[in-house]
């Protein structure tokens, strides 16, 4: 937060220090975003003297009406040939014309436009015209020639089709494709701006509510109640965070580790920590948001109640019986949840997820490639999408202390 905002909110801002181990929080990717990383279009282009590019454009617009349905907003119409990758220049002067192969012409000036031989001195630029699956040379070539005059040249190359992510995304894809523009307004994932104004409230907290997790964690695995997972939950109202849950896995708690199997998967540290914050909810029945508490007893399944010290200890507040179940709350977990858990964090409408230890054999939370790729934490075709990040630290923070976890156990 900057001194303006603190001021201009009155807010008594917590101020740790951000962590000096130098962790540090890597936002999480969405599938689209993952998706954007290779999809491509090929389309048409061709170069146009300047004078002429306007006229040529709206000729493109008439022949094919709004794109035909594709968005270029990301990407230059015109292009000085000193912008255009030079793979795409050399293709467009080798192989592209009526007139065949010609020799690779080398007079493009990084600044100007394209001087080309035989055209004395009329400055050329290239001109991305539109996909090669809307329109045929055969439809296209007459248009043109009829404001470019005779011999109009055509080439095709490969654009991305959705818009970069990032600044670095933008120039690497326009070294490589097309001259591509970045835009902070992403239309497949939360807004860079909220994400980082969200990231430095988190990294205030993150390794402390990290270690408590790990605690839990290794709480849960000593005692025989569970594996080595643990969850914090954080509920941070006006500038203010605190702890109100914090839950160790119980997979194996009143349940037959002998007989083989997964474990109770009710009680896997995410759904224990979402029970516990239900359960808080339900003690206020005046409140309309309030929720019948979910069994805990001796022949049931679920694991709400504190099994561990440490669960007791942890919560520094009561749940606010105000919100919707887990609304806006934030979850720090040891391990990238497992697919049933990612949902559930999903359907409780956490607002922020982090994670420590990917689990690319069973998490649901990343969309990279490497795992399961389901990217749970941000879908624009759920009803819920909060923001989310692996927490990394350097080497050797848990002072020699060894994950036990199997890679491929569900968290
Ligand atoms: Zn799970």
């Amino acid at each position: 937060m900057n001194s303006e905002s603190a001021e201009s909110h009155c807010v008594p801002a917590p101020a740790p220090a951000p962590p000096a181990d130098g962790g540090q929080l890597i936002p999480l990717k969405t599938i689209l975003e993952i998706r954007a990383a290779v999809r491509v279009l090929n389309v048409y282009i061709t170069t146009v003297p300047i004078q002429k590019a306007s006229s040529t454009l709206g000729l493109v617009r008439t022949l094919v009406p709004r794109d035909g349905g594709y968005d270029f907003q990301h990407l230059r119409r015109f292009a000085k040939p000193g912008v255009v990758p030079e793979g795409v220049r050399r293709r467009y002067f080798e192989g592209c014309g009526e007139d065949g192969p010609e020799s690779l012409r080398s007079s493009v000036d990084e600044n100007e436009g394209l001087k080309e031989e035989g055209c004395e001195e009329e400055t050329k630029i290239f001109l991305l015209i539109a996909a090669t699956s809307i329109i045929s040379p055969s439809s296209l070539l007459p248009s043109l020639e009829s404001i470019l005059g005779p011999g109009v040249k055509l080439s095709t190359t490969e654009i991305p089709l959705l818009a970069p992510t990032s600044a670095e995304q933008a120039k690497g894809w326009s070294e490589k494709y097309w001259p591509c523009v970045y835009k902070k307004s992403i239309p497949f994932g939360p807004h860079v701006a909220i994400v980082s104004r969200a990231q430095e409230e988190v990294l205030r907290g993150v390794r402390g509510w990290m270690d408590s997790a790990w605690g839990l964690a290794d709480a849960a695995r000593e005692e025989g109640v569970g594996e080595g997972v643990g969850v914090v939950i954080v509920e941070r109202r006006g500038g203010e965070a605190r702890v109100v849950v914090g839950a160790g896995d119980g997979r194996w708690c009143r349940w037959g580790r002998e007989e083989g199997g997964e474990g109770n998967v009710t009680a896997h540290a995410v759904m224990r920590g979402i029970g516990m914050v239900s359960e808080g909810l339900a003690r206020d029945y005046t409140s309309p948001s309030a929720i019948p508490p979910f069994p805990d007893t001796e022949g049931g399944i679920f694991r709400n109640h504190p099994l561990l010290d440490l669960e007791n200890d942890l919560p520094e507040k009561e749940v606010d019986v105000g919100g919707y179940l887990c609304h806006d709350l934030e979850i720090y977990c040891t391990h990238e949840p497992c697919v049933m858990c990612s949902m559930a964090i999903v359907h409780s409408r956490f607002g922020r997820a982090v994670f420590e230890k990917r689990m690319c054999g069973t998490g649901g939370l990343c969309a990279d490639e490497g795992g399961l790729g389901h990217g749970l934490w941000w879908r624009k075709e759920l009803n819920w999408t909060m923001l989310g990040w692996r927490w990394v630290r350097p080497l050797g923070f848990r002072e020699g202390r060894v994950d036990v976890v199997d890679v491929e156990l569900d968290a």
